[in-house]
């Protein structure tokens, strides 16, 4: 799941993003009235989802005059396609978009097809508690039954660490 980076009080936090997007504009203009920095703040920008078949991309769109840059440079057309790790800023704040997802034990939403746990090769039971790796997108069990996500340090296709309290590899520094 994406999120933004969003700093609150001098600390950073991460914001996950839902399907229906989110209101830049506004999240900025709502740290602008915090900060009171007088700055001139972007009146309307929207974070948007592009979903095209399995792949799941995210774009800003504002008016090239509101003010908003991605990565330093206002998008042109009004309309950026973001990256990982793009920083994007209006007035004297600034946000960062992010992919990184972490891993999570959820029920097993299913599939058309069975789906085999990546360590024990069983079928995974839909609705069973299970994770599936944010690095190479293969399913696991994770129950105390079944502790396959769990049961090595790392995801055996991909190298993913399998700690569930891992946190985020990657936060904002002060560029
Ligand atoms: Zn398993
Ligand atoms: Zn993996």
């Amino acid at each position: 799941m994406a999120h933004l980076w969003v700093r609150h009080e001098g600390v950073w936090g991460a914001q996950r993003l839902g399907s229906a997007g989110i209101d830049v504009a506004g999240l900025l203009a709502s740290r602008a009235a915090a900060a009171a920095d007088g700055a001139a703040y972007p009146h309307s920008a929207r974070l948007i989802r592009v979903d095209a078949a399995e792949a799941k991309s995210w774009a800003i769109i504002a008016s090239p005059t509101s003010g908003l840059r991605v990565n330093g440079r206002t998008p042109p057309a009004g309309l950026c396609v973001l990256d990982d790790r793009d920083e994007i800023r209006g007035g004297a704040e600034k946000l960062f978009f992010s992919t990184e997802t972490l891993a999570a034990v959820e029920p097993f939403p299913g599939s058309d097809r069975p789906v085999f746990c990546g360590r024990c090769r069983q079928s995974i039971e839909v609705g069973s508690p299970a994770v599936c790796c944010p690095g190479c997108g293969i399913s696991y069990n994770e129950s105390a039954e079944l502790p396959c996500w769990t049961y090595s340090e790392k995801c055996t296709f991909c190298g993913q660490a399998t700690a569930l309290d891992a946190g985020f590899s990657w936060t904002p520094e002060e560029l």
